[in-house]
């Protein structure tokens, strides 16, 4: 058994969240925790948030996965960029503490030509100075398709990271489909010796979240182009085994695919046909 869910808008609220998460099939969901091009994050409402807590549970919700916005780039190579990436992470996982145990997703950020080298050691700085011991939120690295300068595009790299990070449980990973098939990594032909060189590379008991989605384009390309599920280079076969992998049980899966409800509702029905 895995949880299923998919991106939900967070503009409406929490509870607005829980219910429409409902409606598709879905016992998690994803949302951005504020405009997805940064900027100033809407005010919780202690009492939206009450109400969604007790929803979740009674829906018998998995953990949310929760992602910063896109544009946030903690290893820019100017500094009033990542000041500002740094005050949105920060107070990211204040706001996350409102809805406790749950994960915040991030995208590690772009070395924009300083190197690998360079941006890492940025990262884990910013890492080790907001985790604090007392958060319930697991952050969580995603896996890169290697697109332009992105960090990531390898476990190699995911790994350096988590090396470098103090508080080791409150720090994981999230593995995207997509992403790590457009960054080399054979999931259609070999799902098992992935899962094998994540285990050997990172170690699976820091995976806390799948991305589910197909690729628009093949093995290697590092592109990024998110495709529905069974309608890309991926293929409904090949995400199916991913769904029903052993070592992959319990965790909850986010469909980021280009999808309306509609779309939505389907791919999570004939995810839930696949599970085991
Ligand atoms: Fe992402
Ligand atoms: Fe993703
Ligand atoms: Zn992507």
């Amino acid at each position: 058994m895995i949880y299923i869910g998919n991106h939900l808008s967070a503009s409406k609220g929490y509870l607005a969240m829980g219910k429409a998460a409902v409606a598709l099939g879905a016992d998690t969901f994803a949302f951005f925790t504020r405009n997805p091009r940064g900027g100033k994050a809407k005010e919780i409402e202690p009492s939206d948030v009450e109400a969604f807590l007790e929803f979740a549970q009674e829906h018998h919700f998995g953990p949310l996965v929760a992602h910063a916005p896109y544009t946030m780039n903690l290893c820019s190579d100017k500094e009033d960029i990542r000041r500002f990436a740094r005050d949105m992470f920060a107070d990211d996982l204040q706001r996350m503490e409102y809805t406790p145990g749950n994960y915040y997703n991030f995208h590690p950020g772009s070395h924009v030509g300083q190197g690998v080298d360079v941006g890492i050691p940025v990262i884990i700085d910013v890492l080790n100075e907001c985790l604090s011991p007392t958060q319930t939120t697991v952050v969580l690295l995603e896996t890169m398709a290697g697109k332009g300068s992105e960090i990531g595009r390898s476990f190699e790299e995911i790994r350096r990271i988590l090396d470098g990070v103090t508080l080791q449980d409150k720090i994981g990973v999230c593995l995207d489909t997509c992403h790590i098939w457009d960054g080399g990594y054979d999931v259609v032909g070999d799902i098992d010796g992935v899962l094998e060189t994540f285990d050997r590379v990172i170690g699976l008991d820091r995976l806390y979240a799948v991305h589910l989605n197909d690729s628009m384009n093949v093995q290697g390309s590092h592109k990024d182009r998110h495709q529905k599920i069974g309608q890309g280079e991926i293929g409904a076969e090949g995400l199916r085994r991913v769904v029903a992998h052993p070592l992959l049980q319990g965790k909850p899966f986010i469909l980021e695919t280009p999808n309306d409800d509609a779309g939505y509702a389907a791919e999570i029905a004939q995810i839930r046909s696949w599970m085991i």
